[in-house]
């Protein structure tokens, strides 16, 4: 899968450290034609891209004894749903591992209902829903 870059220990955007995955794409909803600022992203958009396998992923979160969970986020996991369902999938059903994960995404609920049904399957999913905004 396409990512922005992957941290394997993070101990900044949850209560548990995570392995976080930073997703390569974004429409920009946050009003980033207006003004640059309002995208917290916006220092990733240009960093080059870099392929990694979900076994990679996995191979990364398994070696790491201090990691709880993971985290996906920006630029936008919504906007990458096909990579998103794949990587959770794996975590869930083939490695049997129902550690927490959470979602940031600058989408509201209202904009994500197919996505809600789909991933209720799957427990301990954990989503912060809603467009940045500064201050
Ligand atoms: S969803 Fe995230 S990456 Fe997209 S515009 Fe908003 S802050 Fe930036």
């Amino acid at each position: 899968m396409k990512l922005k870059g992957i941290l394997d220990y993070d101990c900044t955007n949850y209560k548990k450290p995570t392995l976080t995955l930073m997703f390569p794409t974004c429409t920009f909803k946050c009003d980033w034609v207006n003004s640059a600022r309002v995208c917290q992203n916006s220092s990733l958009v240009n960093e080059p891209d870099v392929e990694i396998t979900k076994e990679k992923i996995w191979e990364l979160y398994e070696g790491n004894p201090l990691t709880q969970g993971f985290c996906f986020q920006g630029l936008e996991p919504f906007d990458s749903i096909v990579d998103l369902y794949e990587i959770i999938d794996f975590i869930r059903i083939e490695k049997k591992c129902n550690d927490d994960i959470v979602i940031y995404t600058g989408y509201e609920r209202d904009e994500c209902k197919e996505d809600i049904e789909k991933l209720k399957k799957y427990p301990n999913i954990i989503i912060k829903w809603g467009r940045f905004i500064m201050n």
